[in-house]
């Protein structure tokens, strides 16, 4: 049975966590630690009281998120915050996050998976954040429609809804862009314009990318923050399974989001 670091140092690895840059919060890499060996381990896109609740049932002694323990920032380790930690040392449960190094791993990263799971070839990065690409984006020919239904189907598998303007019959994708999360922002959408990308296809957005979208003649397709950062963690899961004969279960808990 592999100890935490053995997993951890090989996570740290292949997701680049010391290089890839992020937000403050995120904290990529081990969040808390355990002291036993790891046999069983447990994925979901956000920490909370009912993914670590999860976790612990399945017996798991390590619990990877996508959103970890700090994302809300600095607060008082109080109530529910109190609670589920005391849940995890009483149960040795280690907790470990990726956040954008998941988002940009070009095999088992968010983006790869969604433009994989939408039937779309990337070849280039898209929506830069410091010195990477978060995104994918690449050229087709097909029915909007067609990526739409598939979107629709990837949302509602995970407690979601697809947000989507009317798209006309007819009308073809010929330059797509791929951000998962929060993809959408008017940065985002600026490059869109700039690449000549015709569809964007997101986790979600505030309205006002929507109104931008329209004048730019852009479709952009809001699948879900949820859904479309459920690949990531479950594929690393499969992986860590595979590699090291630990099993490993992904603790669905949709926000509808
Ligand atoms: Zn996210």
């Amino acid at each position: 049975m592999p100890s935490l670091r053995t997993l951890a140092d090989f996570l740290d690895d292949i997701l680049q966590i010391a290089t890839i840059p992020d937000y403050a919060n995120a904290v990529n890499g081990v969040q808390l630690a355990n002291i036993g060996d790891i046999q069983r381990i447990a994925t979901a896109v956000d920490f909370s009281s009912e993914s670590v609740r999860g976790a612990i049932d399945t017996g798991a002694r390590l619990l990877i998120v996508h959103h970890g323990m700090f994302w809300g920032g600095v607060q008082p380790i109080t109530e529910h915050r109190h609670q589920r930690l005391w849940n995890l040392i009483t149960h040795d449960v280690a907790v470990y996050s990726a956040h954008l190094p998941l988002d940009v791993h070009p095999e088992i990263g968010n983006n790869a998976l969604l433009a994989k799971r939408l039937g779309l070839m990337p070849s280039a990065g898209f929506a830069r954040y410091q010195s990477i690409e978060v995104g994918l984006s690449g050229t087709s020919d097909i029915p909007t429609h067609l990526i739409a239904d598939r979107a629709r189907e990837l949302a509602q598998q995970f407690g979601g809804t697809l947000i989507a303007p009317t798209i006309p019959e007819g009308r073809r994708t010929l330059g797509w862009g791929i951000c998962t999360g929060a993809g959408a922002d008017s940065s985002t959408l600026r490059e869109a314009a700039k690449r000549q990308l015709d569809t964007l296809i997101v986790g979600e957005g505030p309205h006002h990318t929507a109104v931008e979208a329209r004048e730019l003649g852009i479709v952009v397709l809001y699948a879900g923050h949820y859904a479309t950062e459920t690949l990531g963690v479950r594929a690393l899961g499969d992986l860590l399974a595979e590699r090291f004969s630990v099993s490993s279960a992904f603790i669905d808990v949709p926000t509808g989001l």
